[in-house]
């Protein structure tokens, strides 16, 4: 697969896939809100250390048009997500996420969904881990995002967004912008928040230096990774600022008494109609 040589390509990356086992299938939903996801298993044969099996499904659309940069830059945004420490908000946040779920899951307008299903426990089932999902993503998903984003930057092509060429660097930008916004959102105190964006920022340059160590002395290879790491360190420090401040047009960010309190919304930019259109639509708005 020329997707998968272009990333073999980096000695780092040849180096991690020749100690792990990974598949890559074809997602046959084509490009949906994730554009490649991964699951992750160990497994430990006999005196050796343990292995990570990674299973890689990456968009059918994009295998088909024959995208392989773009193909190449999510297994490296897929690949780069096992090699992050840990998501510290998204531990964190767990059980706010799973108790809101909780709550949202049986509220009238939810349950009403559910008055006419065959079997409405189990379709409850169903919105609870949607619904959970959607708050992962509007919480503790940002974080491993930053980093993840940060790594693919090497591979990234640049992309037509409605007949728009978005340079490779300024999309990882307003990736990385947007996921920060995010952070902010949740009303953590600014001290712990800024811990989390100083461990994202060490964890990223870290992954660089190990990616630049691997690959040659004096090779083109290495000039390049030098060059997107200080590309990368750029990248972060501008998105912080960026999203320090309010977004142009903030409509997430009106306090709107019709969709939920103040606070709530400061959690999750989620409305009542995207929920529900969530989850009679099946099909969740682009997170
Ligand atoms: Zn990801």
């Amino acid at each position: 697969m020329a997707a998968l040589t272009l990333v073999r390509n980096e000695k780092f990356w040849n180096d991690y896939l020749a100690h792990n086992t990974v598949y890559i299938f074809p997602d046959l939903t084509g490009v949906n809100r994730y554009r490649g996801f991964t699951q992750t298993a160990t497994r430990t044969v006999e005196g050796n250390r343990p292995q990570t099996i990674f299973v890689i499904h990456v968009s059918k659309d994009l295998l088909e048009q024959g995208q392989t940069e773009m193909v190449a830059a999510n297994i490296v945004h897929e690949l780069s997500h096992s090699a992050y420490r840990s998501n510290q908000i998204g531990q964190a946040m767990q059980k706010f996420d799973t108790d809101l779920a909780g709550l949202l899951v049986d509220h009238p307008q939810i349950a009403a969904l559910r008055s006419s299903a065959t079997d409405p426990a189990a379709l409850r089932n169903v919105h609870l881990s949607r619904i959970r999902q959607m708050l992962y993503e509007v919480t503790g998903y940002g974080e491993e995002e930053i980093f993840v984003h940060l790594q693919q930057l090497t591979h990234q092509p640049s992309m037509t967004v409605n007949t728009t060429t978005i340079r490779g660097s300024d999309f990882i930008l307003q990736q990385v912008e947007l996921f920060m916004r995010r952070l902010r959102r949740i009303g953590m105190p600014v001290g712990i928040l800024n811990r989390v964006f100083a461990s994202i920022q060490r964890q990223a340059m870290d992954l660089y230096d190990r990616r630049i160590a691997m690959s040659p002395a004096g090779s083109p290879e290495r000039k390049n990774l030098e060059l997107s790491k200080e590309q990368a360190a750029l990248i972060f420090q501008m998105a912080l600022s960026e999203s320090a401040t309010p977004p142009d047009n903030k409509p997430e960010m009106k306090h709107d008494p019709e969709k939920g309190s103040h606070n709530v919304r400061r959690y999750a930019t989620l409305s009542g109609s995207e929920l529900i259109g969530a989850l009679t639509g099946g099909v969740a708005p682009g997170y």
